[in-house]
């Protein structure tokens, strides 16, 4: 994370009071006193409440949240702190279970079918969400349908709990302490709603026609965008935006894609450098020229200084080279000074995506590029293997300590180098990472 300790600390204040703000709203007020078993287990159902609410925050895409921290950290911290919210939900009832056999009556139909209905209903949506998430392939989801089931599933749970805290009533006495849990519930579906549906509606008139198709090295392709009858998109080089292609922007095929081109080229311009991994990437990389497209974005902090005092080394694997080349196009089109390494690492060359384009960029600018080939051409005269620590060790510039460091391409590669580069005592404020694989 490039933004300092100041800044982190304030958003895990900000999540943590938002998290526990259900529990210290019930406790506003006059309630009867009661158990401290009972106490906490009904303070774990208020906070397991708190942190599934803001799930849905943090998976909205909103701009001040997305910006700050990467997708691939946002959406770790999503899955772990999701984890943590179904580990507090399930404690809840455990908790009171164990503290007094009577709450089990809830579950009874016969003293209130309504009620044993859903919270069986809404416990089961629970499991099954975090069943689906762990093990997507197991139940034979692609992800777009799994996206689809996530979203039902979990407006499911959150409606569930917060009727039910309505409907045990013992915290919620007063209207508008009920209308705040009502506004919890409906924000929830609301922010999800306004992700998936809204969002895409206002997005309806910002087509996008793409101009040309280029076959790539590596099984990719490049989609030229240009904007029909609107005035494009900006972005920072290194930034992706969420690309839907067809005539509707509603489609489930929504796919993370960094802008491959120059920032200076925007907004009349946009590139995009797909590689075939699944149907979404086949089909945008089998896209016919003229077709409909559109955007969301731009998203995404993995995006170098302003200031070119700095140096920037770039290491790449595979697909993962499309953020480095809108950065070096960028620092091309702006007569950038700044040092520049790319250590850009591949199974052969053919692989190998802009091969001879970053050649000449090594021309156009201050730019070393280093080609780590694991099966090279005869009378190759690069790295030859996986990328390994002493290979980026040797391969880094004289004084690492005053570079930017871009890591983006397959786990291994991105382990290796991150670990290498906290070895080699670089700060972690210089290490920015992109990870394209994030389920
Ligand atoms: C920030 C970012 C930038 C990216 N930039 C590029 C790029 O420039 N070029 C490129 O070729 N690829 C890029 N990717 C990866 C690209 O988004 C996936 O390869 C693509 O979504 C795969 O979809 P699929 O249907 O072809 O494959 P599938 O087999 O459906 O999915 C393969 C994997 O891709 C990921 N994925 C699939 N769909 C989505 C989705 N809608 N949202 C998030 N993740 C998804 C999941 O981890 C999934 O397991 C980027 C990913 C991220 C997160």
């Amino acid at each position: 994370m490039r933004y300092g300790w100041a800044r982190a600390a304030v958003w895990i204040f900000s999540f943590l009071a938002l998290a526990s703000a259900p529990m210290f709203l019930g406790w506003i007020g006059p309630t009867p006193p009661r158990g401290l078993g009972v106490e906490i287990g009904v303070a774990l159902g208020f906070v397991g409440l708190g942190l599934l609410a803001l799930q849905f925050l943090l998976t909205g895409r909103y701009r001040r949240v997305a910006t700050s921290f990467g997708l691939d950290s946002m959406l770790q911290f999503h899955r772990e702190m999701g984890m943590v919210a179904v580990l507090f939900v399930l404690a809840h009832p455990a908790v009171l279970f164990v503290t007094d056999l009577e709450y089990l009556e809830y579950l009874d139909p016969r003293v209130n079918l309504m009620r044993a209905l859903a919270l069986v209903g809404g416990t089961g949506a629970l499991l099954l969400l975090t069943a689906t998430s762990l093990w997507r392939l197991a139940f034979h989801l692609s992800y777009e349908r799994w996206r689809l089931v996530h979203g039902v599933l979990a407006s499911i749970v959150i409606v569930v709990g917060v009727a039910h805290i309505l409907q045990v009533g013992h915290y919620v006495a007063e209207p508008w302490k009920r209308a705040l849990f009502v506004l919890i519930g409906a924000g929830s579906v609301g922010l999800l709603l306004n992700t998936r549906v809204l969002r895409p509606w206002r997005n309806r008139g910002r087509r996008y026609r793409v101009e040309s198709v280029r076959e790539e090295r590596g099984d990719a392709a490049t989609l030229v965008l240009v904007p029909d009858g609107h005035e494009g998109m900006r972005f920072l080089p290194g930034q992706f935006a969420w690309l839907t292609l067809g005539a509707s922007p509603f489609s489930l095929q929504q796919h993370p894609y960094s802008f491959s081109s120059s920032a200076e080229a925007a907004p009349r311009q946009l590139e995009f450098t797909v590689k075939e991994e699944g149907d979404g990437s086949a089909a945008a990389r089998a896209v016919e020229p003229g077709s409909s497209a559109f955007l969301e974005g731009p998203f995404g902090y993995f995006v170098p200084r302003r200031d070119s005092s700095i140096g920037c080394v770039l290491i790449a694997g595979g697909v993962g080279v499309t953020p480095c080349r809108s950065m070096l196009r960028t620092f091309s089109d702006r007569e950038d000074p700044r040092e520049l390494c790319l250590i850009y690492a591949n199974p052969t060359l053919a692989d190998t995506i802009f091969y001879e384009e970053l050649q000449e960029l090594e021309g156009a600018l201050n730019l070393r590029v280093v080609f780590v080939l694991e099966e090279p051409p005869e009378e190759w005269s690069g790295e030859v293997g996986v990328l390994t620590d002493e290979i980026l060790a040797r391969n880094l510039p004289d004084d690492p300590v005053r570079h930017e460091y871009f890591i983006c391409g397959p786990e291994p590669l991105m382990n290796i180098a991150e670990s290498t580069l906290k070895e080699l005592g670089i700060p972690q404020r210089r290490i920015l990472s992109e990870r394209f694989n994030m389920v």
